[in-house]
């Protein structure tokens, strides 16, 4: 029980903060945000919950893998979207997976697929199912006979690691911390921490896209992998292992991205590094967040390919309790090199003195970001919305870009999380009082009023968020109509059925 995921937010049951504990963080959220917090509202406790009968049942050859249990069924329904976890808090189970199955090995994962495919049933791969956007919840069209979550944690391990090269063959269930625990043997890591790290996996990453550590150059997942193993309806797809080719299209890049509607991706070999010995960390405050975005063009242009350089404004810097002003948070790293003269060169083009230096600067906002998903259930509980988006954009559109989502969404502060030679990512959050048991059509009003107008100004429907469910009515409008044939022809031919993950990226 201590151990078990919470079955409405993030981390643990036993971690959960007592009513006493939120009540208080109230008082101060309330007075840092200006909102009046509400009553402090709990969660409908899992055994209050009932899901509809399932309505397939596994064959015996797979019992000792699948389970129609309501507490794996409830836990495999949703993944973290702010609808998620209003959802599930209020004991609302819309479309739960009929069954839950844990694959022990690629031989399993055969199995449930051939089985799956006879049957007409959707096949949900599940990594952690900390997806924001639909991504994992079995939402699905009529004609299938029943949802079955893959759930592929247990496949967990490093399986081979090629020191000279730099590369490392790691099957796609693992978390992030068993994955860097399993690297740390060899003194090797990958480096790849979204915020969500420690509940996500590295088969989910692929699948989405991720983006992680790294602010510069290799942001997103994409970058880290050399090789993809992936079984569709239609048999094993293996890339090459290469560290570049110019052979047509790029196998990878076609599994990287396809969240979970082309294949299962059972492992990757990804670039591996050794861990950074040198660091150099400060932050700089500036007058203005368009002061603050140039320097931050300058030093994306200049080559200096910082590891860190998230720019906050000051909405964001007093949100997160870091900064009155807006706010750079800059780093550089290196295993060979010491990297001080990359910081003074970079804190010359900012024109200013860094407010604080050394290995702690920046410290305050990592604990504010590492504790921000943990907050957001607290928030929900105090009746505030809740909730982020994010982007990218060219440079010379910015300053549209800030200007219509301050439109269509006035409370949202901003910052980058990644930066281009040519543009920003920018990250939006929202906090404010929520309109209680109307919290999913406030939701969607926010939602299609930022998408909308990020859409309009020129930007993405996601630089890293995916697009699973919830994007879809935008990424519709964003791709090619060529690339939606293209991509549905390709989901015919892998997946004849449309089982696997149906409704994601693309429809019939
Ligand atoms: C608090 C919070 C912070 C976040 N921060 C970041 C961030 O910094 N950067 C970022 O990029 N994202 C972030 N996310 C979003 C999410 O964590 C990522 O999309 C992540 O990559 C999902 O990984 P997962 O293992 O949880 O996958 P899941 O949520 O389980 O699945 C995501 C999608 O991938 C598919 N999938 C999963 N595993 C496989 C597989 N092995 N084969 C085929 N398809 C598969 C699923 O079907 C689904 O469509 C955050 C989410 C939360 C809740």
């Amino acid at each position: 029980m201590g151990k078990r995921p919470d079955h409405w937010g993030w981390g643990f049951q036993k971690g959960r903060p007592t009513r006493q504990q939120v009540a208080d963080l109230g008082r101060l959220a309330g007075e840092r945000l200006g909102f009046e917090p509400a009553e402090v509202e709990d969660g409908v406790p899992l055994d209050a919950v009932e899901l509809p009968p399932p309505r397939i049942t596994a064959p015996d050859d797979l019992a000792e893998i699948v389970t129609d249990d309501t507490v794996e069924r409830a836990g495999h329904t949703y993944g973290k979207a702010y609808r998620d976890i209003v959802r599930a808090f209020r004991g609302r189970y819309d479309n739960p997976p009929d069954l839950v199955a844990r694959p022990r090995d690629e031989a399993d994962v055969e199995r449930v697929l051939a089985w799956a495919g006879d049957k007409h049933v959707a096949v949900i791969p599940y990594g952690g199912g900390t997806s924001v956007v639909g991504g994992v919840e079995a939402r699905l069209d009529d004609g299938y006979a029943g949802a079955v979550s893959l759930d592929l944690r247990a496949l967990d391990r490093v399986l081979e690691v090629d020191e000279v090269s730099g590369a490392a063959r790691i099957q796609a269930g693992v978390l992030g911390p068993a994955l860097e625990d399993q690297l740390r043997q060899y003194d090797l890591t990958l480096r790849h921490f979204p915020q969500s790290f420690e509940f996500s996996t590295l088969g989910g990453w692929v699948a989405t896209r991720a983006g992680g550590h790294f602010a510069t150059l290799y942001t997103h997942i994409d970058d880290l992998v050399e090789s993809v193993r992936a079984l569709t309806p239609s048999g094993w797809w293996e890339s090459r292992r290469l560290p570049g080719s110019g052979a047509g299209p790029s196998p990878d890049r076609m599994l990287i991205g396809s969240e979970g509607i082309l294949g299962v991706i059972t492992e990757a070999w990804v670039r591996v590094r050794p861990r950074p010995t040198y660091r150099a960390s400060a932050t700089v405050h500036f007058d203005s967040f368009e002061k603050g975005a140039e320097a931050v063009r300058v030093i994306a242009q200049s080559g200096l390919h910082p590891s860190n350089c998230r720019l906050l404004d000051e909405a964001e810097g007093r949100l997160t309790g870091v900064s009155e002003r807006p706010m750079l948070v800059l780093g550089f790293e290196s295993a060979d090199h010491p990297v001080d003269v990359w910081m003074e060169r970079a804190l010359e083009i900012c024109g200013r003195k860094p407010t604080s230096s050394g290995s702690g600067a920046g410290g305050d906002w990592r604990s504010a970001f590492l504790a921000m998903p943990y907050l957001r259930d607290n928030l929900i509980q105090l009746g505030l919305v809740n909730d982020t988006f994010e982007t990218a954009i060219t440079w010379d559109k910015l300053g549209d870009l800030r200007e219509a989502v301050r439109a269509a969404v006035p409370h949202a502060t901003c910052r980058f999380t990644h930066v281009y030679p040519d543009g920003p990512a920018p990250y939006f959050t929202i906090v404010e009082p929520a309109r209680r048991g109307f919290e999913l059509e406030q939701w969607d009003e926010l939602k299609a009023r930022a998408s909308d107008a990020v859409l309009a100004a020129g930007g993405t429907i996601t630089h890293h968020h995916a697009v699973g469910r919830d994007h879809r009515p935008w990424y519709d409008r964003q791709r090619p109509e060529a690339f939606a044939q293209a991509l549905r022809a390709a989901k015919t031919a892998l997946d004849p059925g449309w089982i696997l993950n149906p409704g994601t990226l693309i429809s019939r």
